[in-house]
């Protein structure tokens, strides 16, 4: 336990949109106020942790508790702001619990940005961004993540491939066959991204395209064919334990 009281298991961890910096109090809104008073059971002098995703992570003292509205000051900063490795994950919009399920281990696992890659047999033609972001706040606090993964707009394959930045490597997952995993990631690093198909994979004529293009590295998972949102973590996996620092 640090001279303030805060151990990493016990002391509520908590985004909030505010800056964070010595003294300047903030005020949570109703529902997080919500969850500290009355679910957390907090008391004034009490100890959080607070982040932003801009200044690192705050250990911040509670100052009130009225019904709505708790008032936090923080004191010191307990975290730098991290830099997480410029991996970004394009992926098919899955069903609702997967997509869910995905967004938020992305998040555990540090990618960087989140980008939906909309393909001809993606099914889900309307993702919910607030709530997969909410899902990926979930996992930040948790985890204890500074910085939250960037969401983007979802946008079709042909664009994807034509607007791609030709320094960053795209790994492609081809459930048909690539390069071995392992061996292949550790010489792919930084700035990369890992592309997956839907559930029904990805058609003959987009492997090709994806295929063709220069920043494209094609991989294999293995011989199973996984899951659209367990052939995404395992690449994620794979790629931060060659390519991260610690
Ligand atoms: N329905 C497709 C089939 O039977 O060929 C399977 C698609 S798979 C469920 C969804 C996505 O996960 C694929 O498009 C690919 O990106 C990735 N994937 C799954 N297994 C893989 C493997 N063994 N190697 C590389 N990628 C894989």
């Amino acid at each position: 336990m640090s001279e303030d009281g805060t151990t990493l298991s016990t002391t509520p961890r908590l985004f909030v949109g505010d800056g964070l910096s010595a003294g300047a109090a903030i005020t949570l809104p109703a529902p997080q106020s919500h969850y500290l008073a009355n679910v957390m059971r907090r008391q004034p002098g009490d100890m959080v942790r607070l982040f932003n995703g801009r200044d690192g992570e705050w250990a911040a003292r509670v100052a009130s508790l009225a019904k709505k509205a708790v008032t936090l000051v923080p004191e010191r900063q307990s975290a730098a702001q991290e830099v997480p490795p410029d991996l970004w994950l394009c992926a098919a919009p899955l069903k609702k619990g997967r997509i869910d399920w995905l967004a938020e281990k992305a998040c555990e696992l540090g990618v960087a940005r989140l980008l939906p890659v909309v393909t001809a047999r993606t099914v889900v033609d309307r993702l919910n961004l607030d709530r997969l972001m909410a899902h990926m706040v979930e996992a930040a606090e948790q985890c204890g993540r500074t910085a939250l993964p960037d969401l983007a707009e979802a946008v079709p394959l042909a664009r994807l491939l034509k607007d791609w930045p030709r320094e960053r490597a795209l790994i492609f997952a081809d459930e048909t066959g690539g390069e071995a995993l392992a061996a292949t990631l550790s010489l792919v690093p930084a700035p990369a991204a890992i592309l997956i198909g839907p559930e029904g994979g990805f058609t003959a004529e987009e492997r090709a395209a994806i295929r063709a293009h220069p920043a494209a590295v094609p991989v294999s998972l293995g011989p199973r064919i996984l899951r659209a949102d367990t052939a995404a973590i395992a690449a994620v996996a794979v790629w931060q334990a060659l390519n991260s620092p610690g």
